[in-house]
């Protein structure tokens, strides 16, 4: 976008107050069932373990994920953030959520509006009760929140209200449309109408809410005259503005409907300046806002998986590759100042804004879309590098989300506040932490993919087979799964396994080695007569390796196993305050040099030690002059850090 958010955020920052997340234990409200039905497309309950939009077709060689429904996360850090996230959500009110809509369409409203991107100056208002819809949605699928789902579905009929009769939907007036068909000066108009939609179309498909799916089709109608009314020539200088993911919308709302008009609505967002160098395999991201465009890709993969569009197809693959291989950090996340620079500047890109949020988010979903049709285990080594390190450990203790993660040695982590922010990152981070049960398992007709280890149960209703996974990892390196019921039919257990277990591992079955040998970045498929009470135990040993930047051989991270390690720079000088409309442990972080370590080349440099509260994992450095902390960086708060090193010998 033209606009810098930070510029624009300058208005907005007021004084917020910490710890207004207190309220009664949300799981006290929750009486829906331990696991819910899935609402089939219908909206009656259906056990089906049907993939998101079912038309959806799955060819040969392709890979399914399993509904949310399927999968409950147990007890342990990741329960615990998903908890911190329900709170959150059940601690924003409808009437404040709704107050702009209400304005726009002329109905009364007496709430106190929200601040930060949500204020009725800001000219982004809305988009966050779009993300919110979506979060509500993910966690009723999850978890069977039934307070959850009558919450958001009260919200869908205060935005039915609000809708006008040609489908017009906003917190802002229509004549914002106006400025983007002038090319006069407007933020992201369909970037916001997108959150909403997709918001819309998830109440929908998770929760078979008839009303999100009529409101969010007339609102497609709308978009779809508004935007036939362009010369080819002149809407693409609209989709020069910002527009999310409208292409994805469109697109599923073709699978839904299977109204011609929405897929053309989707074709009509293809946005060529970006889509023509990626189908051709060409890197000209530098300079481009990130978080603008990987929903646009988005948009192609799905045009892939829903058409069979191979244009699309290369435009998705190759743009991930290009992200992964030269725009990413060690961490798996992209962009610096919110754009990309030049290719493989690593280096010189270690900014204190730095790898926004909602680009992770989105890299991930992307990266979900492109393993469904192509199952390589090594989108899953990409997955879990982000997942581990900068979407755990982006969250604080009062469930507040961060929108950048600084990178210049000597930052710290800002973190929102409740009513007072709601970034883009705010958005995106509430649907990712109403969701941290998806993509760990996948399936197709011989075998069920473990991919992530994280604590957790599967049930595959239709094959009889219920699994739990067991592990603290990656405080440990050992992963459990039990079979609490085994499958009727023959099915392999397929364990990813991950690129950095490079020092062999283990696989045991009811205690008995099995001959197999663990390659990285491949699975290790067990075969065996599955029966009730049997137990694979799967040991994969992790050792420290380094990430080196590609435009500076000195400047590294150190990681261990899937864990980017930082080093801790204290707390001195700094002070709580506001920045952003989020609080941060705020100091001046300009006269930090890069730490030292001995060498890029070798790992002697860096020994683990006994790791004290609150860390799970410490390292120190050894060698001349040399005394550095290290701890993995997702459990780093309220402290300076660096997550790169400077070499002080030469690779
Ligand atoms: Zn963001």
């Amino acid at each position: 976008m033209n606009v810098t958010r930070r510029t624009l955020l300058g208005g907005t920052a007021a004084a917020g107050t910490l710890g207004l997340l207190a309220r009664s234990d949300p799981a006290q409200a929750i009486t829906g069932p331990a696991i819910a039905p899935t609402m089939g497309h219908s909206g009656a309950p259906t056990d089906a373990a049907s993939e998101p939009f079912s038309r959806s077709p799955v060819r040969p060689g392709q890979v399914q994920a399993f509904p949310l429904t399927a999968v409950r996360l147990l007890p342990g850090p990741w329960k615990d953030m998903a908890e911190l996230n329900r709170s959150y959500l059940y601690s924003l009110p409808n009437d404040r959520l709704a107050h702009n809509f209400r304005l726009t369409a002329g109905l009364p409203s007496a709430a106190e509006p929200l601040g930060g991107w949500e204020a009725p100056d800001c000219e982004l208002r809305g988009h966050y009760v779009g993300h919110y819809l979506s979060a509500c949605a993910l966690l009723h699928a999850g978890t069977g929140d039934a307070f959850i789902v009558d919450k958001a579905g009260a919200l869908v009929a205060i935005l039915a209200e609000c809708q006008s009769p040609d489908g017009y939907l906003g917190a802002y007036p229509r004549s914002w449309y106006e400025r983007l068909r002038q090319h006069t000066k407007v933020w992201a108009p369909f970037y916001t109408y997108h959150k909403i939609v997709a918001g819309l179309l998830d109440m929908y498909e998770h929760t078979g809410s008839k009303p999100a799916l009529s409101v969010a089709v007339r609102m497609a109608d709308w978009a779809d005259s508004y935007s036939r009314s362009f010369s080819p020539e002149d809407w693409q200088r609209v989709l020069l503005v910002e527009h999310g993911g409208m292409m994805d919308a469109a697109f599923n709302l073709y699978a839904i409907t299977g109204e011609e008009k929405y897929r053309e609505l989707a074709y009509r967002f293809e946005h060529k300046i970006i889509f023509e160098p990626l189908a051709a395999n060409i890197d000209r991201l530098a300079g481009n806002h990130a978080n603008t465009n990987i929903p646009k890709i988005i948009g192609a993969a799905r045009g892939h998986e829903l058409l069979g569009d191979e244009r699309y197809g290369r435009v998705a693959e190759n743009f991930h590759r290009i992200v992964t291989e030269h725009h990413a950090f060690c961490t798996g996340g992209t962009s610096n100042g919110e754009d990309w620079q030049a290719a493989d500047a690593i280096a010189s890109q270690l900014g204190r804004e730095a790898e926004e949020c909602c680009c992770s988010y989105n890299m991930m979903k992307l990266t979900r879309q492109l393993y469904r049709q192509r199952p390589d285990p090594r989108f899953f080594d990409y997955y879990e590098r982000v997942l581990f390190n900068v979407r755990r450990g982006t969250q604080d203790r009062n469930g507040m989300l961060m929108y950048y993660v600084p990178l210049q040695p000597g930052m710290y982590k800002t973190f929102g506040t409740p009513f007072k922010a709601f970034w883009c990152c705010t958005g995106t981070g509430s649907e990712e932490y109403a969701k941290l049960n998806d993509s760990i398992y996948y399936r197709n007709d011989d075998a069920v993919y473990v991919n992530l280890f994280v604590p957790s149960t599967l049930a595959w209703r239709e094959r009889g087979l219920l699994l739990r996974q067991t592990t603290t990892f990656p405080a440990e390196e050992r992963i459990t799964l039990t079979f609490d019921s085994a499958p009727t039919r023959a099915t392999a257990l397929k364990v990813r396994v991950p690129y950095w277990a490079t020092s062999g591992g283990t696989v045991q079955i009811n205690g008995v080695a099995q001959a197999v040998e663990l390659r990285p970045s491949s699975y290790v498929t067990l075969v065996a007569a599955w029966r009730a009470g049997d137990v694979v135990t799967v040991e994969l040993p992790m050792s420290v390796h380094h990430s080196v930047a590609a435009d500076d051989p000195r400047v590294f991270a150190a990681l261990y196993g899937p864990l980017v390690l930082a080093v801790r720079l204290g707390t001195e000088e700094l002070t709580t305050s506001m920045i952003y409309g989020g609080y941060a442990p705020q100091g001046n972080a300009d006269s930090f040099p890069l730490p030292t370590a001995a060498s890029a080349a070798s790992t002697d440099w860096l020994e683990r030690v006994e790791a004290s509260p609150p860390y799970t994992l410490q390292f120190r450095s050894k060698g001349r002059g040399l005394n550095h902390q290290l701890v993995p960086l997702s459990e780093i708060v309220d402290e300076r850090y660096s997550v790169y090193l400077r070499a002080e010998a030469a690779v």
